[in-house]
């Protein structure tokens, strides 16, 4: 199969492009995972969001573009997983009509929820609606302890945020295997020079659970740790420091061959609300989007023609991309090897 040639990739000072590193492009596999993101719109502006999202922004799906994505999801059996994100994406339009048409597919079906968006007025019908569509619910919580939560989203986030675990707990989630609720870490946007790899998954989901449980009787399936790549609000807030080529820097030096086979870019396509198609949210968020093998842009209407899902060669990488290949590696999923 012939490669397309890539785009220019903007250069970091010290930092060795991604791909002259890899050796080789990295290359797509079979998609089996749409993710898309339904908007900006969100109840908290948390100073680690990639999304940048906030009360305030306003852009989120068309029902065109929803459409269209029902339209692929119903066609493609070889996509297994819709994964639901945003902002809040239960604020977005098209969220609940994406769930039924990906759960009436017998896809599995995933949401990125905030957790407190439960108590804003018009939201607290969301637990049960997620238990009745047997949604996986993937949650939002940067850290066992009350300080740094409410730190990294907000006064007050804490608390709502063990309130609605505690109300998925009753409803079953966490416990009854259909009904799966994993908890997501965020390190704190690093303040000097004296970075640390994100913790090991493994040993913070036991503190996690210990934490939980003891103190909230709270149960759930898994932890993912992620890693904050120096884009949107933390590439800003680093800049401000002049920590950023110094982070990305140390993310390059701990580069680790072993989770590249696992990145999450190489199988699925990731959506944006005007139904632009990217190869991760990471890259959404810094506009850099898919390209046809003739340039064009991918969109959500040419998954709709003969060519079908498996369109792309190769991912757009970019220096970032070192913060999904760092020590364990990090990806929505979480880790990418075991630590
Ligand atoms: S809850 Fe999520 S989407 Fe909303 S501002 Fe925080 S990080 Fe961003
Ligand atoms: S940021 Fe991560 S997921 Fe996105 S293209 Fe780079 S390696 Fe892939």
């Amino acid at each position: 199969m012939v490669l397309s040639s890539p785009p220019p990739v903007p250069a970091v000072s010290g930092v060795t492009p991604f791909d002259q590193r890899l050796g080789q492009p990295l290359t797509k596999l079979p998609i089996t995972v749409l993710q898309i993101n339904l908007g900006r719109r969100c109840n908290l502006a948390c100073n680690h969001c990639h999304v940048e999202a906030g009360p305030k922004r306003t852009e989120e799906l068309s029902a065109a573009v929803c459409n269209q994505l029902i339209e692929v999801i119903r066609r493609y059996p070889q996509l297994t997983t819709v994964d639901l994100t945003g902002g809040a994406p239960e604020m977005n339009a098209g969220f609940r009509p994406l769930v039924e048409a990906a759960q009436g597919a017998g896809k599995t079906v995933m949401v990125r929820t905030n957790l407190t968006i439960f108590f804003e007025p018009g939201y607290d019908d969301l637990p049960a609606y997620f238990a009745r569509h047997r949604l996986q619910v993937v949650a939002s919580l940067p850290c066992y302890l009350e300080q740094n939560v409410n730190q990294q989203r907000g006064s007050g986030v804490y608390d709502a945020s063990i309130r609605a675990l505690q109300w998925l707990n009753q409803l079953g989630y966490g416990q009854d295997p259909d009904l799966r609720l994993d908890l997501v870490y965020n390190p704190p946007v690093p303040r000097s020079e004296d970075f640390s790899l994100t913790p090991s998954q493994t040993k913070l989901e036991a503190d996690y659970r210990t934490h939980l449980r003891h103190y909230f009787g709270i149960t759930f399936n898994q932890l993912y740790t992620l890693t904050n790549l120096p884009i949107g609000r933390v590439k800003q807030a680093l800049m401000a420091q002049d920590l950023y080529q110094p982070y990305l820097q140390f993310l390059a030096e701990h580069h680790n061959l072993a989770t590249v086979a696992n990145v999450m870019c190489r199988n699925q396509l990731s959506v944006d609300y005007l139904g632009q198609i990217y190869d991760c949210d990471f890259n959404q968020m810094e506009g850099v989007p898919c390209r046809l093998p003739n340039g064009d842009p991918f969109t959500v209407a040419d998954l709709l023609t003969e060519a079908g899902l498996d369109q792309l060669q190769r991912v757009q990488t970019r220096p970032y991309c070192y913060g999904c290949t760092a020590g364990s590696g990090s990806s929505c999923g979480g880790a990418l090897v075991s630590d």
